[in-house]
């Protein structure tokens, strides 16, 4: 039996389309597979449709890359925004997606 090289869908380097670098672990992938998050006032929100205007950040629906990026302070660096934003929405958006997409 002949072992079969790992499927190209798999590999991050052949996507095509825009690559974004997810705040969290900063993987550069194809921004399908991320979120886009927004400041909305003192908050950050995941822009689900993708049609806000102005700065976003770009983070896996993980829990794991969310926790990162909090660690790390990157949605407030990565909005420019001086104050702590916070990141309810996010955090519940992301265990809404994780229980249905976790592989
Ligand atoms: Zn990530």
């Amino acid at each position: 039996m002949v072992r079969r090289p790992r499927s190209a869908a798999a590999r991050p380097e052949h996507v095509t389309g825009p690559v974004r670098t997810c705040i969290g672990c900063r993987a550069r992938v194809s921004n399908q597979e991320l979120l886009r998050v927004v400041a909305d006032g003192e908050a950050a929100v995941v822009d689900q449709y993708r049609r806000r205007t102005g700065r976003g950040v770009w983070l896996h629906p993980s829990p794991d890359c969310l926790a990162a990026a909090e660690k790390r302070k990157a949605f407030a660096r990565g909005l420019r925004v001086s104050r702590a934003l916070d990141v309810d929405g996010v955090r519940q958006w992301v265990a809404r997606h994780a229980q249905r997409d976790r592989v």
